[in-house]
C-alpha cells in the first residue's frame, strides 16, 4: 500500500510523510524539529522509524528543520547537490547524507523515488515521484511554471500534491512589494490557481484520482478560490470522481493512493539504492 499525509503546508513550513513498499520517508522538513516530531507522533509514527528525509530545495519553509531533526532522530537526509550546498548541510554533522539528482530513480526497500527537475529560484530544486505496490504519488511544490518535462513526469501519477500558491488578482492587489510580486509571478516563482487549472485540463492523466492543493499563500490566495479553480477545470475536462483536498498549515489526514491498474510505475528504469 502507498499512502501519504501532509504534516504542514504553506509558508510556515512544508512536510509530507509517505509510506509504502516497506519504507517511510519525509518529503521536506520545513517545520521545526520539535513540531515535526509532534506531528509524526500524532500520525502514529515514531520519528526514529523514518528511512530518509528528502529535501526538494533549500528554502527555509522546506529545509528549516532537516539538520536538527536528522541529528536528533538519526534519520538520513537526501537532496540534490545544489540543495545540500545551499542549505548548508554538513556531511560530518549529519547521519548519512545522500545526493539525488534529477533524472535518477532511487529505491528504499520497495519504494521507488524518481527525482524530477523543477523551475524555481533555488540552487537545484526537484519534485519527487514515488511508487510502491503499483501506485504512484507525485509531490511538486514551488514550481515557477509547468515545464514540459515536469508535466510529463506528473502525467501518469495516481495522486498528486501540487502547489496552488496564489490567485493572480489577490496577488496583484495584495500587500507584497512589487519586486516580490514579480518574483512570485515569474518563471522561477510559484504556480497560480490558474496554472493548476491548466494542468488539470491539459496535462493531467486519467490515472490521477486525488489532487491535493498545497502551499497556498495566506495573503494571496483563499482555499475556496483554489478549490473552485480546480473543480471548474475538472468539470471542463469532463473528469468526475476526482478527489480534491486543500492542505492547510496543519496538514491533512492520511490519504491512500490506490493503483488504477497493474501497470507498475518505474518499471524498467534503473534504480539506485539510496541508503
Ligand atoms: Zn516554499
Ligand atoms: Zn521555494
Amino acid at each position: 500500500m502507498l499512502r501519504f499525509r501532509v504534516l504542514g503546508s504553506g509558508s510556515d513550513g512544508n512536510a509530507t510523510l509517505v509510506e509504502g513498499g516497506g519504507a517511510r520517508v519525509l518529503l521536506d522538513a520545513g517545520l521545526g524539529p520539535r513540531q515535526l516530531a509532534e506531528r509524526l507522533l500524532s500520525a502514529g509514527v515514531d520519528p526514529a522509524s523514518l528511512d530518509a528525509i528528502l529535501i526538494s530545495h533549500e528554502h527555509g519553509d522546506h529545509a528549516r528543520g532537516a539538520s536538527a531533526f536528522a541529528r536528533k532522530w538519526g534519520v538520513p537526509v537526501a537532496g540534490s547537490r545544489g540543495t545540500i550546498a545551499a542549505a548548508g548541510f554538513v556531511p560530518e554533522k549529519l547521519p548519512p547524507l545522500a545526493v539525488v539528482e534529477p533524472g535518477a530513480t532511487h529505491a528504499i526497500a520497495r519504494l521507488t523515488i524518481r527525482v524530477v527537475a523543477v523551475p524555481h529560484d533555488a540552487a537545484r530544486p526537484v519534485a519527487f515521484v514515488l511508487a510502491a505496490s503499483g501506485a504512484t504519488f507525485a509531490h511538486a511544490t514551488d514550481v515557477g511554471h509547468l515545464a514540459r518535462s515536469l508535466v510529463e513526469a506528473l502525467r501518469g501519477c495516481d495522486a498528486l500534491l501540487l502547489e496552488s500558491n496564489y490567485d493572480p488578482a489577490m496577488l496583484r492587489d495584495g500587500p507584497y512589494p512589487w519586486s516580490l510580486k514579480e518574483r512570485i509571478l515569474g518563471p522561477l516563482g510559484h504556480l497560480s490557481n490558474g496554472d493548476v487549472a491548466r494542468l488539470v485540463e491539459k496535462g493531467l492523466g486519467e490515472e490521477c484520482r486525488h489532487l491535493v492543493l498545497a502551499h497556498l499563500s495566506r495573503k494571496n490566495n483563499h482555499p475556496e478560490l483554489a478549490l473552485l479553480a480546480a473543480e471548474e477545470a475538472f468539470a471542463r475536462a469532463g473528469r468526475r470522481g476526482v478527489r480534491l483536498t486543500v492542505a492547510g498549515a496543519a496538514g491533512t489526514d492520511w490519504i491512500t493512493v490506490h493503483p488504477r491498474s497493474a501497470r507498475g510505475a518505474g518499471k524498467g528504469e534503473r534504480q539506485l539504492r539510496l541508503f
